[in-house]
């Protein structure tokens, strides 16, 4: 493989239009967008009709003629085909953590007599983090995990279908069929699927995942909730705020649960971080997600193949097993990070010694990843990473 062989397959890349949606700075290869996606070129001019039309010529009336009210439930259904759900299924706000804290109390409330949450100790840890609080909060629960294989007496099992540190994907319909056979219901985290391959939450019971990844939606973005239509007169909202309420401008003392998903809407949505989401959503909604999992395939498989033995690979080799990311292992992983970077090429490092790099198919190119794998190799080669300023780490890695 070489450059003018990758040209080619970026001119014949049926996603090549997509690259012009996003600003990206000159001379930089980001392979970031699955920690923070890029700036779609649209965000800019939609934040700042919410801001100066909206917020500034509407005022409080916003709430009712721009539509912010709605928001949760409005944009949850723009993203409920983006993992196989359907309208009235999908609630948007708040976070991944609180839509997890409230997807495992809703469902340990669904299986009264059962005391065994399982979660994955190698997830990305907020996940585990909240199990542990909820645990603590309640008390007499016992939290095993995943790694056992173990769901009997399990109330509900947690897992993400692609760990954030290797990239490997789980195997979401047999897991999902594993724990609805032993009697535990799923919640199921695509923070690291969503936006980089096709997803089907229906046979799942919930779903929680982050829009500021692959679906480019920006810091903070808000989080999505998805409940399986079965449990909506069932599953109940512990964090009861008042957008959940059946009526939350009847102003009642008491707590009555909307009909349906509203009920795990919380409160009032973060109106400017929804505009930036609405944005990113104007550009998934004309691209063919089978496109983007082949394109993917090909630009993990393409880097893996460049980069050779000159790394030991942390992802699965087979692409079947794995997301967007591809994961290397390095003992020297931040300095190495770090002179990367310095030279244009972003990736990122988790901690003991994993180097990563995330392919987002709508604006990375072959070329790109042929590139990045040059300089990759440069750095190791030369030893360009011992470098002194390269081993001072900074607050975000
Ligand atoms: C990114 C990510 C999160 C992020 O959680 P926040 O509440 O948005 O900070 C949670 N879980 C997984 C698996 C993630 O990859």
């Amino acid at each position: 493989m070489d450059r003018d062989r990758c040209l080619a397959l970026d001119a014949a890349d049926p996603l090549r239009d997509f690259k012009d949606e996003f600003v990206l700075p000159e001379g930089v290869v980001y392979l970031v967008g699955n920690s923070l996606g890029a700036l779609p070129r649209r965000t800019a001019e939609r934040v700042r009709r919410t801001v100066e039309d909206e917020w500034g010529g509407q005022l409080v009336g916003g709430w009712n003629h721009a539509g912010w009210y709605a928001q949760p439930l409005t944009v949850g259904d723009r993203l409920a085909p983006l993992i196989g759900a359907g309208p009235g299924q999908v609630v948007a706000g708040n976070t991944t953590s609180i839509a997890i804290f409230q997807a495992v109390s809703a469902a340990l409330r669904l299986r009264p007599g059962r005391r065994v949450i399982v979660s994955d100790l190698s997830n990305f840890p907020t996940d585990h983090y909240m199990v542990q609080g909820l645990a603590g909060l309640l008390g007499g629960y016992e939290v095993r995990d995943f790694a056992e294989r173990r769901f009997d007496d399990a109330a509900v099992v947690l897992l993400s279908e692609v760990d954030y540190r290797t990239g490997a994907r789980h195997d979401m319909p047999s897991i999902t069929a594993a724990a609805h056979e032993a009697g535990a219901l799923i919640v199921w985290d695509l923070c690291h699927s969503v936006g980089a391959m096709e997803v089907d939450v229906s046979a799942a019971d919930f779903a929680v995942g982050c829009t500021y990844k692959y679906l480019n939606a920006g810091p903070g973005a808000p989080a999505f909730l998805y409940v399986n239509p079965r449990h909506h007169a069932t599953a109940e909202n512990v964090l009861s705020g008042w957008h959940g309420h059946a009526e939350p401008f009847a102003f009642e003392p008491g707590y009555r649960p909307a009909e349906g998903v509203r009920r795990f809407a919380v409160s009032t949505p973060h109106v400017l971080s929804f505009a930036a989401l609405e944005a990113a959503l104007d550009v998934w909604e004309r691209v063919p997600m089978a496109q983007v999992r082949a394109k993917s395939v090909a630009l993990t498989s393409l880097f893996i193949d460049l980069v050779g033995d000159a790394l030991e690979l942390a992802s699965p080799a087979d692409p079947a097993d794995r997301g967007s990311q591809v994961s290397f292992r390095h003992p020297d992983g931040y300095p190495v990070m770090r002179a990367l970077i310095d030279r244009g090429v972003h990736g990122d490092f988790r901690a003991p010694d994993i180097l990563r790099f995330g392919f987002a198919p709508l604006y990375i190119g072959y070329t790109d990843v042929y590139d990045a794998a040059q300089t990759l190799l440069e750095v190791l080669g030369k030893e360009l990473w011992r470098e002194e300023r390269y081993a001072t780490r900074l607050a975000v890695t």
